[in-house]
Order: C-alpha cells, then sequence, then structure tokens
C-alpha cells in the first residue's frame, strides 16, 4: 500500500514536470506562414486510409528546413510506408509532435532539441510522393483531453489529437 502510494506519488511528480517546461511553440517549417497551410484542414473528412486529417499538410518547396515546433526530446526517426521518412518528438505537456513526408531526417532518437533545432527537410516521402512537396505535421496528446471528443467522423480520437493550426495561430 505504502509502495503503492510512492509510486503513484513519482508518478504524479513526473505528469507535473512535464507542465512546467515551456514549450517555446513556433512554426515548423523555415519561413512559412499561414498562406502556406489550409485553415480548415485538420480533421477533414475523406481523407483516405487515415479517415480523417488528423494534422495540418504545411507546403513548401522541396528541402526547405524544419525545425522541431518545441522544445522536446526525439523519441524516434526512420521510414514508414504513409508517413514515408518521419521524426517523432515528444515535448512538454506530455504532447507528442509528428512530422512526416521529409525529403532528409535530421535528428536522431534521444536527441533534445529546442524549438529551433533543425530535424529535417520538406520532402514528398510516403504517400506525399507525386504530391506538392509538404510537411505533415500533427500534435497528439498522451493524456487524454475527454472533453474534446465529438460526434463529427472519429470523433472520439480528438481526446488525443490537438489541432496544431490553433498553435501555428497563435506562434
Ligand atoms: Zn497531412
Amino acid at each position: 500500500m505504502k509502495k503503492t502510494k510512492r509510486i503513484l506519488g513519482c508518478l504524479l511528480v513526473l505528469i507535473v514536470i512535464g507542465f512546467l517546461i515551456p514549450e517555446n511553440f513556433q512554426m515548423p517549417v523555415s519561413g512559412a506562414s499561414s498562406a502556406d497551410y489550409h485553415p480548415k484542414s485538420f480533421w477533414f473528412y475523406p481523407w483516405g486510409k487515415s479517415v480523417t486529417h488528423k494534422g495540418v499538410d504545411i507546403f513548401a518547396n522541396s528541402g526547405t528546413p524544419i525545425n522541431s515546433a518545441t522544445n522536446g526530446f526525439v523519441l524516434y526517426s526512420g521510414h514508414i510506408n504513409y508517413g514515408g521518412n518521419f521524426v517523432l518528438i515528444l515535448g512538454p505537456k506530455w504532447r507528442l509532435h509528428y512530422y512526416a513526408h521529409l525529403k532528409t531526417i535530421a535528428a536522431k532518437p534521444l536527441q533534445l532539441v529546442s524549438s529551433n533545432t533543425m530535424i529535417g527537410s520538406v520532402g514528398q516521402s510516403g504517400n506525399a510522393k507525386g504530391k506538392p512537396p509538404h510537411l505533415h505535421y500533427a500534435i497528439a496528446t498522451l493524456l487524454p483531453y475527454i472533453w474534446r471528443i465529438d460526434d463529427s467522423q472519429q470523433g472520439w480520437k480528438k481526446m488525443f489529437y490537438l489541432n496544431p493550426i490553433e498553435y501555428l495561430q497563435q506562434s
């Protein structure tokens, strides 16, 4: 019983620490502005095999540098079928930041990044092949925000996927 309490206490402290680290949010695509993404592209439906579009597509010339949008810790970088070359970063507030369709990857797993560290460049890898080069950027929270669930297509997933456009517009 005492041990369980101690573990729960540690977990709580850890969660709180995650909220104390500043995000320092910034536009991840170098030189891009609100003209380079569609303001209503988040949760766009229908969106192929993903059903809904759970991020934002920021268009730029191939090879444009991508910087981390927040401070964070690189969990993974590599290649997957749909996402192509991608980087996954754990940022403050227990949020995952996903960067996909990269041309080149410049971030290594376990690397600490700040919100201006270059992590790769804009490309067309994965299922963006043949489409204009863009960064697919998504933010997911590990702590579910159940009050965000609505009755849209896959609306229950909104407890995890946050709208990156809201953050881009504030940055
Ligand atoms: Zn996308």
